[in-house]
């Protein structure tokens, strides 16, 4: 496993699992907003994203079920990422802090992707 070496940690993580969504307080004080549905989409294991090319299980996906898209635990991987355990079980997927940051949902990073301005 590859370690990443990201100068953005996260201070506090709050899972609300009665709105479907994660928020991620990060060390420069930026709040970011992660639904699972799209954590659970951008899923980056090798069953559900592919590995050396060929295409994963999400490929084939068009759409997901309650229990792929419930997060029932979060686990913390080293210094780098995060684990989300799904209800349907899965949890293989490693989200680093660099892949999450660039995930954010928050109306200023969404806009800012859209633009030019880079969160
Ligand atoms: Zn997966
Ligand atoms: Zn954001």
């Amino acid at each position: 496993m590859e370690e990443y070496d990201y100068p953005l940690q996260p201070v506090e993580v709050e899972v609300h699992v009665d709105r479907g969504e994660m928020r991620v307080l990060w060390s420069d004080g930026h709040q970011a907003v992660y639904r699972f549905e799209t954590l659970r989409w951008r899923c980056p294991c090798a069953e559900c994203a592919g590995e050396g090319g060929a295409p994963g299980k999400l490929a084939f996906t068009t759409a997901l079920t309650p229990q792929q898209t419930e997060m029932i635990d979060l686990q913390v991987v080293g210094r780098y990422g995060f684990t989300p355990v799904w209800a349907d079980g899965h949890a293989t997927g490693i989200y680093t802090f660099r892949a999450l940051r660039a995930m954010c949902e928050c109306p200023e990073c969404a806009r800012g992707r859209q633009g030019s301005i880079v969160c």
